[in-house]
Order: C-alpha cells, then structure tokens, then sequence
C-alpha cells in the first residue's frame, strides 16, 4: 500500500455537508458523484494533499444508511492506494484477511475499489482503490 488515498465520511445531509466542510477547508468541493449501483452520493474534498470523501445514503438499504443507523454520522473507511489492487487482494487473502470484494471493482472517482471486512481490521473499514488508467 502507498498512501491514504482519502477519508471517507458518512453524513446524512450531503448538501449541508458540502456547506460544513466547505467553511472548515475554506475551499468547496471539487467533484461531486452519483454512484447509483451502491446506493450513495459523494463528494470530495482536497485538504493539502489529502482527500475527504463525503457519502450520503440515497437508497434505504446503502450500505451508508445502515452504517449512520448503527453508528451515527462519522468516519465510515480510511482508503489506501494500491498499484495493483488484484495483487493486493490476493496477498492480503493470503495473509488471512477477510476481504468483503474478492474482486476488484468500480468505485467514485475513477477508481477500482475493494473493501476489508472490518471484523478482520480492528473494526475499521478499510478500501483499497487503484487509479484506472486512462
Ligand atoms: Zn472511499
């Protein structure tokens, strides 16, 4: 893994959200993205070099309205970046971790995502993201 490639944030209200972080960074978001097929919203943040993502549930059964119904508003996964993401999955598979994606797939912000299953990570959440190439 080389970096964390972002933080994301569970809300409830992206549009307020957009409006908090905004004054907090003082600088607004620079994307904003539907991804319909996991039920969320998001929008992403520079902070320096780092990344916050925002994700509003726009379904009730996204995996982000559960997570706000059990836990509340908050941090939801720590995101690394990986040259390989198949390779990786398979050496972390390897090394006993349980992976929730097997496969690598289509993720915000032109990215190929999988996810650990937080019971394997000390109860965090945590996504592995590959830059597609363009
Ligand atoms: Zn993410």
């Amino acid at each position: 893994m080389r970096k964390i490639e972002h933080i994301g944030i569970a809300v409830k209200d992206i549009d307020s959200s957009n409006a908090l972080f905004a004054s907090l960074f003082g600088e607004a978001h620079y994307k904003i993205e539907d991804v319909e097929r996991e039920g969320v919203k998001t929008s992403f943040f520079k902070c320096g070099p780092n990344k916050i993502e925002l994700l509003q549930a726009t379904t009730e059964d996204s995996p982000i309205a559960k997570f706000i119904e059990k836990k509340g508003e908050g941090i939801h996964h720590i995101a690394f970046a990986v040259d390989d993401i198949e390779k990786e999955i398979e050496r972390l598979t390897a090394a006993g971790f349980n992976m929730i994606h097997k496969e690598p797939k289509k993720g915000a912000d032109d990215k190929l995502i999988a996810f650990l299953h937080p019971k394997s990570t000390n109860g965090v959440l945590i996504e592995l993201c590959q830059e597609i190439n363009k």
